[in-house]
């Protein structure tokens, strides 16, 4: 079936973390009970993943671009095109692309940057906008489309664009919709000239289409509040990214529960399984994402799989609910361990980032990362967890070292000379 053996990737989202005073100086990881997660160290290969280089925190968007392989500094021009294409917009180089709040405005003035959390509607709204701008603007193809509840994703295709441009959301209620201009190293640019001055058009045009919607007429007879703007931001130029399958010979799926890295799986061409129950939240049904991880690895050179959960708690400075979330990633290991076959699979557990509970945040911390399976070494280390790895043979990587050493278990990575 395979040439070389499965590789499954399986990251807990800001799984790693730091000591928490009220956990004894344990880490949630250490002081929780992960039986499987354990199991893996036991059996593997275990140390630490510095997503870009020691100290840098990251995103998930580029702590996911490493594990890919692809260099952010090389490659990153903003989650805008990562958004657009995870939206469902067929983003292509060169296009200069945005996410957008649909937002309440009164008088020019900001009342609700969310649209009353609008989850109604959008789609007619993007009907609207996209039949307004079906000849473009100046030129310019105008690629509009609504995203989940009060988000959407704007792309402008054409020659002369340029993405150095100031956002139209001032990130706050209360306050003028902002004008779009150039940033100011590129005041001079006529190309940011330009593209500031089609997003100024977009914007005020919208508001006269939104206006009078039956949409927002609607939600004015029920006293909701209209979406009657679009505030476009994170001008990003859609990067070229060598398509997965091009850059590891490599078939590949993507089972993850963030649309930004929905976006970045979609963008290199990976297929993006969605399943049945997987919420993004505490709620997710850790074990429906095991199933279709096992179900993938069956098919699939490469599967890369996501919990979202115990990111949540860590931005909550939350530990209890974090080993909960982090007990979920425990459970889908579980289920790997006893599924999938261990002569023709490796598997890697980690993380995208460190979100700990004492920072709320993400945070520049080196990551725990075991490998398990088919060709690793086990090297001694008893239990998953931050301090346990620091005895592990992997000792400290890079992100983008991963899908080297996976390729090197999994025999799929050509030897470098004769
Ligand atoms: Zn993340
Ligand atoms: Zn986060």
């Amino acid at each position: 079936m395979h040439d070389s053996a499965a590789q499954v990737i399986l990251l807990g989202d800001g799984m790693g973390g730091r000591p928490v005073p009220d956990l004894d100086g344990q880490t949630c990881l250490e002081a929780g009970d992960y039986p499987a997660l354990d199991k893996v160290a036991r059996g593997g290969e275990c140390g630490y993943m510095d997503p870009i280089r020691p100290g840098q925190g990251v995103g998930s968007d580029t702590g996911h671009m490493v594990i890919l392989g692809y260099d952010p500094f090389e490659y990153y021009t903003g989650r805008g095109p990562f958004e657009a294409k995870g939206a469902g917009i067929d983003v292509q180089p060169g296009d200069v692309a945005f996410r957008c709040n649909f937002a309440s405005v009164e008088n020019g003035i900001i009342k609700d940057r969310r649209a009353g959390r609008i989850t109604e509607g959008t789609d007619q709204l993007a009907s609207a906008v996209n039949e307004a701008f079906r000849d473009g603007i100046d030129g310019v193809e105008v690629i509009f489309k609504d995203s989940v509840a009060h988000r959407a994703a704007l792309v402008l295709r054409g020659e002369g664009l340029d993405p150095r441009i100031t956002d139209v959301d001032p990130h706050e209620s209360g306050v003028e919709v902002p004008q779009c201009q150039p940033t100011a190293e590129a005041s001079n640019d006529p190309a940011a000239q330009k593209t500031a001055g089609i997003i100024n058009e977009f914007v005020q045009r919208v508001q006269e289409i939104f206006e009078s919607h039956e949409v927002n007429q609607q939600r004015r007879a029920e006293e909701l509040l209209p979406a009657n703007i679009v505030m476009p931001r994170g001008a990003g130029a859609a990067p070229h990214l060598t398509p997965f399958s091009e850059q590891y010979g490599l078939s590949s799926a993507m089972i993850v529960e963030v649309d930004i890295v929905r976006g970045l799986g979609l963008y290199v061409g990976m297929d993006v399984i969605d399943v049945p129950g997987a919420t993004g939240g505490m709620d997710t049904d850790e074990m429906a994402i095991a199933r279709a991880v096992v179900q993938a690895a069956a098919s699939y050179d490469f599967v890369l799989c996501n919990i979202k959960a115990p990111d949540l708690g860590g931005h909550d400075g939350n530990s209890e609910q974090k080993m909960e979330a982090i007990a979920k990633v425990d459970r889908a290991a579980g289920y790997l361990l006893d599924t999938l076959d261990w002569d023709s699979t490796v598997l890697m557990v980690s993380a995208d980032h460190c979100t700990p509970v004492t920072a709320m945040d993400h945070t520049g911390d080196a990551i725990p990362v075991a490998f398990y399976g088919y060709g690793v070494r086990p090297d001694g280390v008893q239990s998953f967890g931050e301090r346990p790895f620091a005895a592990g043979s992997v000792q400290r990587v890079r992100g983008l070292d991963i899908m080297s050493i996976m390729g090197n278990y999994a025999g799929s990575l050509p030897k470098f000379g004769a």
